[in-house]
């Protein structure tokens, strides 16, 4: 019933959409507003990348969530501060809200913070001669998205819309690294996406005819195998077995037979130790083994990760590898623990519908129709933790460019119109259902 409920609101959002006329005069203006506001769009920008805001910089953080702050107030929105525990020592959530009378409630997702560190010789915005590209730590990651955000908002305040709207928006101040536990860290943001509808996350954009639809999940697993420890003239013999590391290397190649060829999901073993003693060390991912070549090892461990595209396949993936364990070799033991980092933005009809109304908003602006990226290649981000709770979700929605994470990062600068005008036109309709 529900399904058919939502079916019937999709085809009714898509009719009024692709409205044959071409721009109605509102969007019209906004097209305009956000052309004319571009020179102002681009210096905010350039402020905002020009203050370092690496997750653990916590000052450069707020400083940059101050400024967009402001501008938010100044537009009506009620904007506050969601801290963490000082323990934690990151710098919490931007959120800003505006409650209209539409009854779609949107929440939309940026982050403040980048992953330069103060120290980095990467620190300015630097506009190239022909003023077709800018570099800069975040400049698509994501304060492009900042800024599509801002004047996306700023253009639906011009047109006296913004007041109708149900916006939250959350700048997480920690989307690089997130404050561990995330139960803590992203409360805010999942008791907001709670109460919302959908979600838009202003990631950068793969391409200008690509969003994201799907991100795979994270988990990271730890096994640990033991063997009984005895000379190694034993070895092979019924009384000893074959010790820890033959049974490690037993499971490992096991998974790899049976999970490997699975679609869109990857198994890695990503440190591996086996001896007498061993011991990792996860924070500096560093480990230490000791053993001897005529001692059969007692005790072998790898630890490693698990992406997957959507719970069912997470969890059947854990049923194979537990299976695995059940069929020691002789004198040995296996277990295996796994812990969950990042839940997937499952990949929906939903999300598609949601792809769908941007690619008409693109075309009607002049562009050609988008299409989702492939969710293989995309990790986890913040609206995944958004997606157990929202009816839909789409992501990507900042501006595209290069270089993302590396010194090289570099927003196409006509890129950030676009994206804005989009998000401006998408909300107008969105929020008019
Ligand atoms: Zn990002």
């Amino acid at each position: 019933m529900i399904k058919h409920l939502i079916y019937f609101i999709i085809v009714g959002i898509l009719l009024s959409f692709n409205q044959p006329s071409g721009k109605i005069p509102t969007e019209k203006k906004i097209i305009d507003f956000i052309i004319k506001n571009k020179q102002d769009q681009l210096k905010l920008l350039e402020r905002l990348v020009n203050i370092n805001s690496e997750t653990s910089n916590v000052e450069g953080v707020k400083k940059n969530g101050e400024l967009i702050k402001s501008e938010l107030e100044a537009i009506g929105f009620n904007v506050s501060w969601h801290d963490l525990p000082s323990e934690m020592h990151h710098a919490g959530s931007l959120v800003a809200t505006i409650k209209g009378s539409s009854r779609k409630k949107i929440l939309i997702i940026g982050h403040l913070d980048t992953v330069f560190p103060i120290d980095s010789p990467f620190q300015r915005f630097i506009l190239s001669p022909d003023h077709k590209y800018a570099t800069g730590p975040g400049v698509i990651d994501a304060k492009g998205g900042t800024v599509t955000i801002l004047y996306a908002m700023k253009a639906l305040h011009h047109i006296g819309e913004l007041k109708n709207a149900n916006i939250t928006i959350v700048f997480t101040g920690d989307e690089e690294l997130a404050a561990k536990p995330t139960s803590i860290s992203r409360k805010t943001l999942i008791d907001i996406a709670n109460d919302s509808d959908i979600a838009l996350g202003f990631e950068f954009a793969l391409s200008p005819n690509e969003l994201i639809v799907g991100r795979r999940g994270l988990d990271e697993w730890f096994l640990n195998s033991t063997g009984k420890s005895q000379h190694s003239a034993a070895i092979f013999q019924p009384d000893t077995g074959f010790g820890a590391v033959y049974e490690i290397a037993r499971v490992l190649n096991e998974i790899r037979q049976n999970l490997s060829t699975t679609p869109g999901l990857t198994i890695n073993a990503g440190l591996l130790l086996g001896g007498q003693k061993i011991n990792e060390n996860i924070e500096t991912g560093t480990g230490s083994a000791t053993g001897r070549k005529t001692i059969v090892p007692a005790i072998a461990y790898a630890h490693g990760d698990m992406r997957f595209l959507s719970d069912q396949q997470r969890n059947e993936a854990q049923k194979n590898m537990v299976q695995i364990l059940t069929h020691s070799l002789q004198g040995t033991n296996s277990s295996i623990s796994f812990k969950p980092i990042i839940p997937p933005m499952q990949a929906t009809k939903s999300n598609d519908d949601l792809l769908a109304l941007y690619s008409i908003i693109n075309q009607r602006l002049g562009h050609s129709a988008i299409k989702a990226a492939s969710p293989e290649l995309r990790g986890g981000a913040d609206i995944s933790y958004t997606t157990p709770y929202i009816k839909a979700g789409l992501d990507g929605l900042g501006p595209w460019g290069k270089g993302a994470h590396t010194e090289a990062e570099t927003l196409e600068i006509e890129a950030l119109t676009i994206a804005t005008q989009r998000t401006a036109l998408f909300i107008l309709n969105y929020i008019k259902q």
